[in-house]
């Protein structure tokens, strides 16, 4: 089967095209082309590449994340992958489904009605996927079934001791005020990629994943399922991350608001984009950036990596501490898969308890799946390069046949 992924941020559409059938190994999929419309709403970057290294490259004006996908399915079209032996079903990452979507759902006008009665959730968030959604249902006319695949789904059944805010019931009742947590296609894929590669099974690994990107988030798992996240009712709670705070105490956005005689909305302007490691340092959100600054002297920027790592640190013991020990300590996202400095600070000084980081394996792991732990280490340390949009088609593949089934 064929699948198209979309995959929308806040400005930009990545999409791959997936060949995959129910019984290929996770990571062994086929991809037959991929892109990304970069810079939306501005001068659009588009760039697209065959399996085989065709290349399309163009700047254009790109107005919303419809117009993005308008000019997928154009590609797509000229390649023949669209219509006979071309793609056979679409799948939407959305990144809040709320406490109506606990699984992979067939797009349906209902589906869009109820993912649009999300937005006060969400507005940053779901706005663009529901753009490329409606486009991409007006150009398949019904003809290819689409598949949403929400990023909270996977933290729906955490129990209510992590779900809950020590907030009144009736409003968290009244105003569906829960921990969501989000990443949870990122958390997923180091999950069952660590039970595959290391022949586990899935319902009996515990497992702390750690994804550490542009956004940031850690999970726990247990049983197959997540049973804590760092992200919450939003994506902004947390770790530490490139533009945003993670956690503060809410009383600093009330002491903002008064203070700097502004609205509540700028000051959560800045705590999403003007804070975390760009804020701290107040030179980049960039680790390879603050790094390289860090080693020429930039004291900020050695305070913003310090407050990273450490805030990581804490959340891993944390979660060891939640889930009575674990087996294993997950990186991914582009530091946690690219930075042996930062993987190295996190775990500093936590062979107390069996978390031993191998350097020279550490070193070496860059980009790549693998141990980067002691072999007698007794909570393994693993990097794995995390694929969402693997975990998409996959999950669209999934939904069609159940659906098909019932
Ligand atoms: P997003 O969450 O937007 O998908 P990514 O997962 O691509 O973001 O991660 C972006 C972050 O990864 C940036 O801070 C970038 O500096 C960092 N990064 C990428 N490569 C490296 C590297 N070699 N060393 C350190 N950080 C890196």
């Amino acid at each position: 089967m064929k699948i198209l992924v979309i995959n929308c941020g806040s400005s930009t559409l990545k999409f791959q095209v997936i060949e995959l059938d129910e019984n290929t190994p996770l990571g062994r999929e086929r991809r037959l082309g991929h892109g990304l419309v970069d810079r939306i709403g501005r001068r659009g970057e588009i760039k697209f590449v065959t399996e085989n290294g065709e290349r399309f490259q163009e700047t254009a004006e790109i107005a919303d994340h419809g117009m993005a996908a308008r000019r997928v399915f154009e590609w797509l079209k000229s390649l023949g992958l669209m219509g006979q032996g071309g793609i056979e079903a679409v799948g939407h990452r959305v990144v809040h489904g709320g406490h109506r979507f606990i699984e992979p759902t067939q797009i349906d006008d209902g589906v869009i009605g109820a993912i649009e009665a999300l937005r006060f959730l969400a507005p940053l968030h779901n706005d663009p996927s529901l753009k490329a959604i409606r486009t991409a249902r007006t150009i398949l006319d019904d003809v290819l079934p689409m598949v949403a695949v929400f990023d909270t789904a996977f933290h729906v059944n955490m129990p209510k001791r992590s779900s809950h805010y020590a907030i009144p019931r009736e409003l968290a009742v009244k105003h569906h005020i829960r921990r969501y947590g989000f990443h949870g296609l990122a958390h997923r894929y180091m999950f069952e990629r660590y039970a595959m590669i290391t022949k586990k099974v899935l319902e009996k690994v515990k497992l702390v994943t750690v994804q550490l990107g542009n956004g940031c988030s850690a999970t726990a798992i247990n049983g197959g399922r997540s049973v804590d996240t760092s992200m919450g009712f939003t994506p902004l709670e947390g770790l530490m991350m490139g533009t945003r705070s993670g956690d503060v105490d809410p009383h600093l956005i009330g002491y903002l608001v008064n203070l700097e005689g502004v609205d509540i909305s700028e000051v959560e302007k800045w705590l999403n984009t003007k804070s975390g490691l760009l804020g701290v340092s107040g030179l980049s959100q960039d680790m390879r950036e603050l790094l390289r600054a860090e080693s020429e002297g930039d004291k900020n920027a050695a305070l913003a990596v310090e407050m990273f790592c450490y805030r990581v640190k804490k959340q891993i013991g944390a979660y060891l501490a939640a889930l009575d020990g674990a087996e294993a300590v997950i990186f991914g996202g582009g530091i946690g898969e690219n930075s042996p400095p930062v993987r190295s600070r996190i775990c500093a000084g936590m062979q107390w308890f069996g978390m031993d980081i191998d350097e020279n394996r550490n070193n070496t792991m860059t980009g790549i799946e693998g141990k980067i732990s002691t072999d007698d280490a007794k909570v393994e340390i693993y990097v794995i390069p995390v694929d969402e949009a693997v975990m998409i088609a996959r999950d669209s593949g999934d939904c069609l046949r159940k659906h098909h089934l019932k």
